[in-house]
């Protein structure tokens, strides 16, 4: 049993191993691994053909090869369509682990066998995994763009507005509130350019360029600690590459 790349998680790390293209590939038997029980692997995704098992473990043990990083260390160590496929592994165990009991009568909940769900045996409510819709945008006026630095970003770089959806909100109400909220200018004018699924811990993000409408900076102290009007070739240091704000910055300052 057990042919295919694997998916070690432990909470929020995974296992990356130096060869490669930066997961364990192969069957079990022939990599260096401890004795694990490894029934409780399952598969949950197909990558370049080959079989995707996930296994979660109680603790980050040797395994006899690799490094346990946290999934947001693995972005910069892992092809895209891997590392992707961690931040899915790492949502489902998200799911199952914070959906054991019914949400209506509390009861212990069941897997669903053909779907990604779990299921109330007592009164049938059924639950799905926890998917928030986020916006991130770029706002540009001519020849500068509008950045913002957060408090919650150690590194201290600038980088477009961003935040979550609320109920009842569209994408697009979303984009102007968040824009407005967070640094007082009023956009307009939105593209929607396209997705990231973000497992940090489950946002779904849509992009959108925009266009300065009216209004003076004003940026939000609780969570702000600057924004500003960048030109094009004065940029500031940027979010690093693989981040769907890297690649809308770069897009805009190649003049797409
Ligand atoms: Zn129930």
């Amino acid at each position: 049993m057990g042919f295919g790349w694997w998916f070690f998680t432990c909470g929020d790390k995974v296992l990356v191993i130096p060869q490669g293209q930066g997961l364990p590939f192969g069957e079990v038997q022939e990599l260096p691994f401890p004795a694990l029980d490894f029934d409780t692997a399952e598969e949950f995704a197909e990558y370049q053909g080959e079989p995707c098992r996930r296994m979660e473990l109680a603790e980050p043990i040797d395994m006899g090869i690799g490094e346990w990083l946290t999934l947001r260390e693995s972005m910069f160590r892992l092809e895209p369509g891997l590392f992707d496929l961690v931040g899915r592994a790492q949502q489902i165990e998200l799911f199952l682990n914070t959906h054991r009991f019914c949400g209506r009568c509390a009861e212990p909940m069941q897997r669903v066998d053909w779907e990604l769900a779990v299921a109330c045996p007592e009164c049938g409510f059924r639950a799905y995994p926890r998917i928030s819709p986020s916006i991130i945008v770029l706002v540009t006026k001519g020849d500068e763009v509008l950045l913002a630095s957060h408090r919650r970003h150690k590194h201290g770089f600038y980088t477009a507005v961003a935040g979550f959806v609320e109920a009842g909100e569209t994408l697009e109400n979303a984009v102007v509130r968040e824009v407005e909220e967070e640094t007082g200018i009023r956009c307009h004018k939105l593209r929607y350019w396209k997705s990231q699924p973000w497992a940090f811990p489950h946002s779904l993000m849509a992009a959108y360029f925009a266009e300065y409408q009216e209004g003076d900076i004003e940026a939000d102290r609780r969570e702000l600690l600057d924004a500003r009007w960048f030109k094009r070739d004065k940029l500031p240091d940027l979010p690093p590459h693989g981040t769907i704000a890297r690649a809308m910055i770069e897009r805009w300052r190649e003049g797409k």
